[in-house]
């Protein structure tokens, strides 16, 4: 039997959940898990089965909490994305693990990181555009061409996520036949998997997939040698995201957003320039760019001026800050989840180019191991709980910055 974390909701309970949560922060979101709001149950279940000799079980040594899930627990997410996943299902998307079955490069008792998208591969469909041809998909944006270097396809934009062999799921961890992370055993098709090198240690691993979507996230726009870049956000996310700036482009200045002081230490470490207090971000980053600090009747104030790129690094109002202090022309990358409302008037006013970075693809994960073995991520996840601490370990995560963490994971394994 197969010890699971489920998440059951219903479209009713889905916009009941984002009623009564509104426009959560951390604390709220603690209190709603808290009440007994979450759509979460422990339960035991069979294993998923095998859709078939391409698949194998997969053992999570160590499942992340990301966002994204935090998001879903507590009704923030929109329901835009009620079509493409399946219910109910079982969260959990950053996974190092063993697999269990032996498949013709992957022999059984691997260890393994996961990248979760279930494109056209695991669905065993014919591949649609984005799965087959990502190198020409690619240079088909010519402003990015030569940028990325894909050679592979681009299987987070595949248009299948709903048909083939598993039910429909944007990614494991939201589908409804391979369970996910938070369980004792999952399934997960080969083309799913990559091997952890033994030098990689469990923590650094469990990374990994953060990393790839990092790394993505930098490569979706061209960052000219010594460009100035704002990351709006220093959990996991920012972080990650400074570290692929740093190993991947040739930015100049990083100004880092931060709300917490060990989310300020680790920016320095992960290579910042400069470190900026949450609270009007804009008026130090004037200081810092020699901008000009306009100050709207109502509302935050913005630059007229500002830095050449900035990366949304906070699901929720980082982005007001972010279209506010970039420069006119300039480009704001939207990574992890928008969860809340944004004037967009600086987006039309300053003609700022607004690009969106999903999941990962191409060499990202092969980049994103080879960063993980030099990079300080193993002090990144600094608490570890069994599936049966499942109210605490979701209540740490919603509160992590104020509790001086970064990452939350299962040892699904453990008591
Ligand atoms: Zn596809």
């Amino acid at each position: 039997m197969n010890l699971t974390l489920e998440y059951h909701r219903s479209a009713s309970r889905y916009f009941a959940g984002r009623a009564v949560t509104g426009a959560v922060g951390g604390a709220r979101t603690a209190a709603a898990v808290a009440a007994n709001l979450s759509p979460l149950r422990l339960v035991m279940r069979p294993e998923p089965r095998l859709p078939d000799g391409g698949w194998t079980r997969v053992r999570p040594i160590l499942s992340g909490i990301c966002g994204s899930d935090l998001g879903l627990l507590t009704g923030r997410n929109s329901p835009y994305l009620s079509p493409v996943i399946s219910m109910p299902f079982t969260p959990g998307h950053e996974v190092v693990g063993e697999t269990l079955d032996d498949l013709p490069d992957i022999p059984r008792g691997s260890r393994v990181v996961l990248d979760p998208v279930l494109g056209c591969a695991p669905r065993g469909v014919d591949s649609c555009e984005w799965c087959s041809a990502g190198a020409e998909a690619e240079l088909a944006e010519p402003s990015l061409a030569g940028v990325s270097g894909r050679s592979v396809g681009e299987h987070s934009r595949c248009n299948h996520i709903t048909t083939g062999r598993v039910s429909a799921g944007i990614q494991t961890g939201f589908c409804g036949d391979t369970g996910g992370g938070w369980s004792q055993v999952f399934v997960a098709h080969a083309s799913q998997l990559h091997l952890v090198p033994d030098a990689l240690d469990d923590i650094s691993a469990v990374m990994v997939e953060p990393l790839a979507c990092a790394i993505h996230t930098v490569r979706r726009t061209p960052i000219a040698d010594g460009a100035s870049v704002l990351v709006v956000g220093a959990g996991t996310v920012g972080l990650l995201t400074v570290l692929a700036l740093r190993e991947h482009t040739k930015a100049g200045p990083i100004y880092v957003v931060a709300r917490y002081p060990h989310q300020r230490e680790k920016a320095r470490e992960m290579g910042a320039t400069e470190v900026l207090s949450s609270d009007r971000p804009a008026r130090a980053l004037r200081r810092s760019t020699g901008a000009f600090l306009a100050h709207p009747e109502r509302g935050d104030e913005y630059l007229l001026g500002g830095t050449d790129i900035a990366f949304e690094c906070t699901a929720g109002g980082g982005l007001d800050t972010a279209v506010r202090a970039v420069r006119a022309g300039g480009t704001v990358v939207l990574s992890g989840m928008p969860n809340a409302s944004v004037d967009l008037t600086p987006v039309w006013f300053r003609e700022l180019r607004l690009i969106g970075a999903y999941a990962s693809g191409g060499r990202d994960f092969p980049d994103a191991l080879a960063l993980a073995q030099v990079a300080p991520l193993r002090s990144y996840v600094d608490a570890i709980y069994p599936l049966g601490r499942w109210r605490e370990a979701i209540g740490h995560a919603s509160a992590a910055g104020r509790l001086g963490t970064i990452k939350v994971a299962f040892d699904p394994q453990k008591d």
